[in-house]
Parts: structure tokens; C-alpha cells; sequence
């Protein structure tokens, strides 16, 4: 069989996953580029929680049966490829802090039965009653990305630091793929569904415990570092600063950690981040096939955790045929 060279531009959580699939295809020769490397956009900051009922009401996620396994799968051959895991199944809890939360996050106990109501806290630190998602998982998001990529170039895949201005940069391969993340507002010469770039920012806070479970409510908390707690994040739709604005992101997760957990909203700041989000109208993600050649796949959203595998692995389905 010839060789078939595959180009995947972005490496993030899309970009490191595809290459993972698609060197499963006898003959084929993977090629990631990147502006700056392994995680340099979003994937690289994520707070690192996934579960199957992410957003405000705790509905559902679309599509979650199909790929939270996909993403489970991944991050075990992550672990195991560099004997550290990288994950942890410590379940999530979803303190409601309103009204409309404690009727919502009630419901949603009663649907499904693969969560339940507290009330009784999983730990003496939270104040309200919530949902409990055993299943919910917290991920070291760099820590992922560097044992999944480590998969990857065991099995050839190479890695190329550069900006890939348009498709015809990548002619001399047979198959280009973009997963660029908020790039898209870039490259206009690819068409994606409408998206817009929602920033988010996040603390990093002191924490000498250990921190029994991840956290989400109208803001979340997880611990994927030693001595360390993320706490986030903003929504922003529009920002006067590019990067980590400490004063405005401070202001709003301090306030929004204090309704459900005031010990750990007033930790000494250790670091803020920011990244940006690419958001579909219908916070959907997209896979879009611009030729029989050219790829583009991305709009995760706040869900990347949730969907990067499962539409990678659609990809590999794709190309397999
Ligand atoms: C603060 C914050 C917290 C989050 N927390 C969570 C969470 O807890 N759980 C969760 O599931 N999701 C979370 N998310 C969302 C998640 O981070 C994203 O959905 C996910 O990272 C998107 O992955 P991606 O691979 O599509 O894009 P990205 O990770 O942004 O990767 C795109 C890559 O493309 C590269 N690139 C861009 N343009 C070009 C170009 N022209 N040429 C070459 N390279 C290029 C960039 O350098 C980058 O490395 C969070 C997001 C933010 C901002």
C-alpha cells in the first residue's frame, strides 16, 4: 500500500487525539503542526473536569453515551504510555447555589441513574446540597497531552512548529486536517459553522489538602496539581485585555467559589490563566469536510474533554474508508 501523508495543523486536545487515530491507518504518516507546540492554545489550561452533565441546567450532554468512553480510552493510553496516570475517577459534585439550580440539578437526579442528589455534602468544605456524578473524572490536561502525544510519535507521528497560513501551505500532503482551535477566526480561506471566541480565565490557588472531588457549580473547582487548586472560569464575550486580567477574574470566581465553598475562596493566588474558547451557535461541534482532502473539526467549546476523542475517532472512521 503507498504511503499516505497526513497533515494535522493544531495541537491541542483535537489535534493530539486525531494524529493518535490516524496513525492506526496502515501506511499512514503523520505530520501535527503547530504555531508554538504541544497544548499552546486552550487544551493547554483547561480546569481538566469532564462529565456528562456540563452547562448551567446539568441537562444531558449531546452525544455524551458515544463520548465520554472515547475520551476514558485516550486518556488510559495516555497514562499508560508514560506510567503516571493522568486522570482521576474521583466523581463530580454540582453544589446548587440558586433556586433554579437545586430544582434543576433535583430533576436530573430523578432521570438518570447514573447520579444522585446530596444532601448530605460529599465534604464537610461545600455549604449546599447538589448532584453527585460518580463517573466524573478530573484530568491534568498537560499531563494528557504529553502521554498521548509520547503515543503518538511511538508510532511516528512528527511534530513541526509553524503557522499554517492557508491549505495550500500544506499541498505536498495528501490529507490536511485543521483542528486550530480559535484559529478559525483566522484562516478564512477554510469555511466552518459561524464561531466566536469566548475567553475564559482561571485561578490557581494555594491548597495544602487534598481536595476529595471535582466541583462545578457557577464556578468549579478541581485538583489536578500537587498543592494546588484550579478554580474557574469566566465567560467573557468581550475583554479590554488580552491574556490573564487578575483584577476582573479575582473579583468574579472569589464571589462565585464563596457561595457553595467560602474556605477555599479566600486562598493565596498562586497564578492566573486565560484562554480562549470556540463556540458554535449551538455549542455543537463541528466536522466539516471542505474536500476528499481537507478537514476541519472543531467548536468544543467548554466540553473539549467531552468531545475531542469521539470526533477524532470519527475522523479516523472517515479516512478509513
Ligand atoms: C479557562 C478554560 C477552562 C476550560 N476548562 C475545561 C474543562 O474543565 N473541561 C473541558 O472539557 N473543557 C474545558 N475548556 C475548554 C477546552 O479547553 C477546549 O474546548 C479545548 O481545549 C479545545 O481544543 P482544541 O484542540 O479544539 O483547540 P486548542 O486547544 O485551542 O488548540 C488549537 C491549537 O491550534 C494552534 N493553532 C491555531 N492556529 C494555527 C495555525 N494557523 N497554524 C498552526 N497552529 C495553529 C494553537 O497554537 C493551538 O495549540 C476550558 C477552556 C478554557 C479557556
Amino acid at each position: 500500500m503507498d504511503a499516505m501523508n497526513i497533515a494535522i495543523v493544531g495541537a491541542g486536545f483535537l489535534g493530539v487525539a486525531s494524529a493518535w487515530h490516524l496513525t492506526q491507518i496502515p501506511g499512514a504518516r503523520i505530520t501535527l503542526f503547530d504555531t508554538k507546540g504541544i497544548g499552546a492554545g486552550a487544551s493547554g489550561i483547561a480546569a481538566g473536569l469532564l462529565h456528562p452533565f456540563a452547562g448551567a441546567k446539568a441537562t444531558r450532554n449531546w452525544m455524551a453515551d458515544e463520548s465520554f468512553p472515547e475520551t476514558l480510552a485516550l486518556l488510559k493510553i495516555a497514562s499508560q504510555t508514560i506510567a503516571t496516570p493522568v486522570f482521576k475517577q474521583s466523581g463530580i459534585f454540582r453544589p446548587a447555589t440558586t433556586l433554579q439550580q437545586h430544582e434543576d440539578f433535583y430533576k436530573r437526579a430523578s432521570e438518570y441513574a447514573d447520579c444522585s442528589w446530596c444532601e448530605t455534602t460529599p465534604s464537610p468544605l461545600f455549604t449546599k446540597p447538589g448532584l453527585f456524578i460518580p463517573a466524573g473524572i478530573q484530568v491534568d490536561c498537560p499531563l494528557y497531552l504529553e502521554g498521548l502525544w509520547k503515543a503518538c510519535s511511538k508510532r511516528g507521528a512528527k511534530l513541526i512548529i509553524e503557522t499554517i497560513n492557508s491549505p495550500s501551505d500544506l499541498s505536498d500532503f495528501d490529507i490536511s486536517v485543521f483542528t486550530i482551535g480559535t484559529g478559525f477566526l483566522d484562516l478564512k480561506e477554510v469555511m466552518t459553522p459561524p464561531l466566536s471566541a469566548v475567553k475564559g480565565q482561571l485561578l490557581e490557588l494555594c491548597y495544602d489538602d487534598i481536595l476529595e472531588c471535582g466541583v462545578s457549580s457557577h464556578a468549579y473547582l478541581a485538583q489536578n496539581k500537587h498543592k494546588i487548586i484550579t478554580a474557574g472560569a469566566t465567560y467573557e464575550h468581550s475583554w479590554q485585555v488580552e491574556g490573564p486580567d487578575i483584577e476582573r477574574c479575582e473579583a468574579e470566581i472569589r464571589a462565585k467559589v464563596a457561595a457553595f465553598c467560602p474556605k477555599l475562596a479566600d486562598l493565596a493566588l498562586h497564578e492566573c490563566k486565560a484562554g480562549y474558547r470556540a463556540v458554535t451557535k449551538d455549542k455543537k461541534p463541528f466536522f466539516v469536510e471542505v474536500s476528499p482532502n481537507c478537514y476541519c473539526l472543531g467548536g468544543l467549546g467548554s466540553k473539549g474533554l467531552l468531545y475531542h476523542a469521539w470526533l477524532a475517532k470519527r475522523l479516523f472512521k472517515t479516512l478509513q474508508k
